[in-house]
C-alpha cells in the first residue's frame, strides 16, 4: 500500500447538505472530480426514478447521494484513525493512508448510474457497474484524468474498491457491506426526501461504535441497538417506499413505453433523440451513455405523446402524467388464474402485452439483511469485550425474527379501468363486472376452489 498524496485544499470547501450539514472537502482531488462533467451529470439524475410519483418530494438526485456517501466515508475516516490507528502491519487496525483510496470510491460508487437505471438496465443491457469501471479506468474521461494525477494507477485502484477486489477488506466494507457508507446514506436521505420517518435511524451512534477489525468492520457491544434499529428501519423503508405499489406500477409503464418505442423504431417512424436512438438501434457507446438524463428522457416522452401509434402514444401519456395500472395480489396458485384475466383485459381493448405485468418486490434493487442462506452478504457483526465477533442477529431477537421475512409481494397489473363500477357506466360494464369478481380485497382469488 503507498501513501497517495493528495493536495490539502488551503481551505476547506464546504457544501450544505440537509442530511449531514455540511460536506467538508479537503483535497483537490475530491474537488476536481467533484467538477468533471461525468459526475456533474448525476445533477440530472433522480436517485429514486418513478418513486418520486409516490412521494412527490422525492426528487433528490444521485449527485448529492454520492456526496453524501463520500461524507460519511470521510466521517468514518476520521473515527478510525483517531480511534483505532494502526500500529504494526496487519494488527487489523486501521492505515490511514488508505483514506483517499476509499473516500474517492466513496464519492464515485454510482458514477455509472444512468437514467431509470433499473429498467433501462433491463431492456438494453447496459450495467451500471461495468459502466462505473469504465468511466474511472477509461482514459478519455475527465474523472480518469482528475484520478491518474494522484498516481498512474490510482483510477485501477478505485475502481478494484468499487468492484470489491480490492485486498483490504476494511476499504472494500465501508463502500460495500450490510453497514456501509452507501446504505447510511440513502436510507437518511430517502427518508428525508420522501418526508417518511420510517428511515431514521441513529447515525451518530452508529459512527461512535463503528470500528475496524482484520476482516473489514464492525460494531462494538454497546453499538448493537444503534444497529439494531438501523435493521429495523431498512426493513420499514422496504415496505413503505422501494416495494411501493404504485412506484413499481409506474415501473412497469416505464418499462413497456420503451419495449413499445424499441419497436416503433424498427418501424422507422419514432421520433427520437440521437442519443437514445442509438439505444433503441442497439449501437451505443459510452459518450452516449453519458449524454443521457432524466431530462433527455423526459424530452423523448413528451414527444411520443404525439406518436402515430396508439400504444406508445398512450403508455407515454400515462407515465408522463401519472396514470398507474392498478394492481393485485397474487401468489403461486392464483398465477393460473392470469390467462383468464389478459383475456378479459384484451376484449375491452388494451393489449395485454403492454398493459399488463407481473412483477415482484423482490425484483427491485435493494436486499434485505440476510446473514444466512442462498442471498446471504456480509454480515453485521458485533464485537465483544474479549474481541469475539458475534453475528447481530444471534444477539438481537428482533433482527432475528426480521431475518428473511421481508414480506414482498408479486402483483398483476391492468389498466385501471377494469375496476370500474356501476356507478360509472361503461360499454363494457359486464365484462368489468366479471373481472373483478376474482378479485377480493386487493387479491385475486378463485371463484371456486381448483379440484386438487
Ligand atoms: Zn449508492
Amino acid at each position: 500500500m503507498s501513501n497517495f498524496k493528495s493536495n490539502k485544499l488551503t481551505k476547506e470547501v464546504v457544501l450544505r447538505d440537509p442530511v449531514h450539514d455540511y460536506i467538508h472537502i479537503e483535497d483537490q482531488v475530491i474537488l476536481d472530480l467533484l467538477t468533471t462533467k461525468e459526475f456533474q451529470r448525476m445533477r440530472r439524475i433522480k436517485q429514486l426514478g418513478p418513486i418520486a410519483y409516490v412521494f412527490p418530494g422525492a426528487t433528490h438526485t444521485r449527485f448529492e447521494h454520492n456526496a453524501g456517501v463520500y461524507e460519511l466515508t470521510r466521517r468514518i475516516c476520521n473515527i478510525f484513525a483517531e480511534k483505532y490507528p494502526t500500529k504494526t502491519p496487519n494488527d487489523g487496525l486501521w492505515d490511514d493512508n488508505n483514506r483517499l483510496l476509499v473516500e474517492c470510491a466513496g464519492l464515485l460508487h454510482d458514477i455509472g448510474h444512468g437514467p431509470y437505471s433499473h429498467t433501462f438496465e433491463h431492456l438494453f443491457g447496459t450495467d451500471h457497474e461495468k459502466i462505473g469501471q469504465k468511466i474511472i479506468t477509461d482514459p478519455h474521461t475527465e474523472v480518469n484524468q482528475v484520478l491518474r494525477q494522484v498516481a498512474p494507477n490510482f483510477p485501477e485502484l478505485v475502481a478494484s474498491v468499487i468492484a470489491k477486489t480490492y485486498p483490504n477488506p476494511q476499504v472494500v466494507k465501508l463502500i460495500s457491506s450490510q453497514a456501509d457508507a452507501d446504505r447510511m446514506d440513502y436510507l437518511k436521505r430517502d427518508a428525508y426526501f420522501t418526508g417518511v420517518t420510517y428511515g431514521e435511524f441513529d447515525l451518530s451512534r452508529i459512527l461512535q461504535e463503528i470500528r475496524p477489525y482484520s476482516g473489514g468492520i464492525c460494531f462494538t457491544m454497546s453499538g448493537m441497538h444503534a444497529a439494531e434499529d438501523y435493521i429495523v428501519s431498512r426493513y420499514q423503508m422496504y415496505q413503505q417506499v422501494y416495494f411501493h405499489r404504485v412506484g413499481r406500477s409506474m415501473e412497469v409503464i416505464l418499462q413497456h413505453l420503451l419495449e413499445r418505442a424499441k419497436i416503433v423504431y424498427q418501424q422507422g417512424v419514432l421520433q427520437v433523440t440521437p442519443e437514445l436512438a442509438n439505444f433503441l438501434a442497439d449501437n451505443w457507446s459510452l459518450n452516449d451513455y453519458l449524454k443521457l438524463d432524466d431530462g433527455v428522457m423526459e424530452t423523448n416522452f413528451s414527444m411520443w405523446t404525439e406518436s402515430t401509434d396508439p400504444i406508445l402514444a398512450d403508455l407515454a401519456n400515462r407515465y408522463l402524467f401519472r396514470k398507474p395500472l392498478s394492481s393485485v395480489c397474487i401468489d403461486a396458485e392464483t398465477k393460473n388464474l392470469l390467462p383468464k384475466l389478459k383475456d378479459l383485459i384484451k376484449q375491452a381493448g388494451f393489449d395485454p402485452t403492454y398493459y399488463t405485468d407481473t412483477n415482484s418486490a423482490f425484483d427491485e434493487p435493494y436486499d434485505a439483511y440476510k446473514p444466512t442462506g442462498k442471498n446471504a452478504n456480509s454480515q453485521i457483526e458485533i464485537m465483544q469485550d474479549d474481541g469475539q465477533l458475534i453475528e447481530l442477529s444471534q444477539l438481537s431477537p428482533l433482527v432475528r425474527a426480521l431475518n428473511g421475512t421481508l414480506q414482498g409481494d408479486e402483483r398483476f397489473f391492468f389498466p385501471k379501468i377494469m375496476m370500474s363500477n356501476s356507478a360509472e357506466p361503461q360499454i363494457f360494464d359486464p365484462l368489468y363486472q366479471q373481472f373483478q369478481r376474482y378479485i377480493k380485497n386487493g387479491t385475486l382469488r378463485y371463484l371456486r376452489k381448483p379440484k386438487k
